[in-house]
């Protein structure tokens, strides 16, 4: 482990006050050896320099999923007093409202034998994939202001999707307190043609076999059986998100010497909550969370129907396990020495945990906790988790978003060639379709951590619990 860094359980470390200049609580992490080979040092640092920022509640937290991000480390968690703290796009990352969907079918294995390539050929044919990828959907401008007010529900009412649907989403896919004012002309056209694709790179479709249960009574409270065949959708608001994300960043660097906020590192800008620009970015955030999570729904509407079509099963076959968000910032009641407390937590990389009996989770998973849903990678598993009370305790009930990167995009392309990497897993038998060779070099498997390894370490911290494994047949890549 790096100098300085103090170990206080067998997966959990702290780094200390003074670490850098200026820190106002620990900042702590979960990490077993095994990772800590691949960890950078940057992305410690970046844990140290929010400890620094004002209104801070506790520690400074990172998933074993770390990397280095803009201003917050990816895979960062830090909650913040209401009256005292701040808020922070770098606490949230550009893809604002990134996250995953798992959606079950009746389909098992041994019906997709000959068909597996044609599902995979028609998924691409049927969502609009890649960097400039542009929507069949023909939405305007005043539609695209009820989508940033309501979310997944304006999907469903425009039908794609079923009202069941709105209740298997974190937030019932839209949160409240959208300021469609506080979105850019700019942002807005970068939305209006892109509402229902998947983007580029990380993004992504993915078709799955549940391999092995390991909480039987849990599956089944999630619908889920071993040999099964379910979906995975990765994606998050596209480029209205990140112009939003863009937009206040420059508004709040601009506000920190009004504030007179000091920060190590000016990725962090930020400005108070309850201030006019805390309160714009916030009311612009939750426009582009919402639109993700409308994204996710037409998303998932379009795979649905080239299942239906292909296997002969009905729509309502498929339903969603869970939805959830994993860059976003979230006003939260949590348990402050032995007081319910609100404070706005940010997750930037990281997945909310909420475990049994929490409020805010569907009331049939309440006995179990949230689901959880961690991708690995286009070759590795991916897991479904629930969430757990000790979370609650020592996260803000959170956990990690993923396997987490090691090698940037840039290197691995220098490593591996992208029809290697394609033939590879061709012949393990998993299918991969992207719009070209070099967005699978990116992606390879190699550019994460093991996933297992990661998912292990979250589990035997308490962080979340492992309910399934999940292994890849397919995939369609932004
Ligand atoms: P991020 O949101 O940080 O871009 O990515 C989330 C996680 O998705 C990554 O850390 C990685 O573990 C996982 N991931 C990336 N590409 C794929 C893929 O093609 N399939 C699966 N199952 N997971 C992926
Ligand atoms: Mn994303
Ligand atoms: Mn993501």
């Amino acid at each position: 482990m790096l100098a300085g860094i103090n170990r206080v359980g067998d997966l959990e470390w702290e780094i200390p006050i003074g670490y850098v200049p200026g820190m106002r609580v620990p900042g702590r992490f979960f990490l077993s050896e095994a990772l800590a080979e691949t960890l950078e040092e940057g992305a410690v640092r970046q844990v140290a320099n929010v400890a620094t920022m004002p209104g801070i509640v506790k520690h400074s937290l990172a998933m074993p999923d770390i990397h280095w991000g803009y201003g917050f480390p990816i895979g960062g968690v830090a909650a913040f007093d209401m009256t005292e703290g701040v808020i922070s796009p770098g606490g949230v990352g550009f893809d604002i409202n990134c996250g995953v969907r798992l959606i079950t079918t009746p389909l098992t294995r041994a019906d997709l034998a000959g068909k597996r390539r044609e599902l995979i050929e028609r998924l691409f044919a049927a969502i609009p994939t890649g960097v400039g990828a542009k929507s069949s959907l023909r939405i305007s401008n005043k539609d695209l202001t009820r989508v940033m007010v309501d979310g997944a529900r304006w999907a469903v009412e425009r039908g794609f999707g079923t009202e069941a649907d709105l209740a298997r989403c974190e937030a019932e896919g839209a949160m409240s307190g959208a300021d469609p004012d506080a979105v850019s002309s700019k942002a807005r056209q970068r939305g209006v043609p892109q509402l229902g694709t998947l983007g580029a790179g990380n993004h992504f479709l993915e078709v799955q076999a549940v391999r092995e249960i390991l909480d039987p009574a849990a599956a089944e409270t999630f619908g889920l059986k071993e040999g099964q065949v379910c979906f995975m959708v990765h994606c998050g608001s596209r480029g209205l998100g990140h112009q939003v994300a863009t937009d206040h960043l420059r508004n709040l660097e601009a506000a920190l010497s009004k504030y007179r906020i000091h920060l190590p590192d000016r990725q962090l800008a930020c400005a108070p909550i309850d201030s006019p620009e805390g309160r714009g970015y916030y009311g612009g955030m939750v426009c582009a969370a919402n639109y993700a999570w409308a994204n996710r729904q037409v998303i998932m509407h379009e795979a649905r129907n080239v299942f239906a079509k292909l296997f002969g099963i009905e729509y309502d076959e498929m339903q969603p396990v869970y939805d959830v968000a994993h860059n976003v910032a979230k006003f939260e009641r949590h348990e402050i020495d032995g007081r319910l407390t609100e404070v706005c937590v940010h997750r930037k990389g990281a997945t909310r945990a909420f475990g049994p009996k929490t409020l805010e989770i569907p009331r049939e998973y309440a006995a179990v906790g949230q689901p959880v849903i961690i991708p690995g990678s286009m070759g590795t598993p991916s897991y479904l988790l629930c969430g757990t009370t000790t979370a609650m305790q020592k996260t803000w009930g959170s956990t990690c978003h993923g396997a987490g990167r090691v090698l940037s995009r840039s290197k691995v392309k220098k490593e591996v060639l992208g029809r290697d990497v394609r033939e590879q897993l061709a012949g393990e038998g998993i299918v991969v379709r992207a719009h070209s060779d070099a967005a699978i070099a990116e992606e390879a498997p190699q550019a994460y951590k093991p996933s297992q390894e990661v998912v292990r370490v979250v589990h035997e911290a308490g962080l979340s619990a492992i309910v399934a494994r999940l292994e890849p047949l397919g995939v369609i890549k932004g």
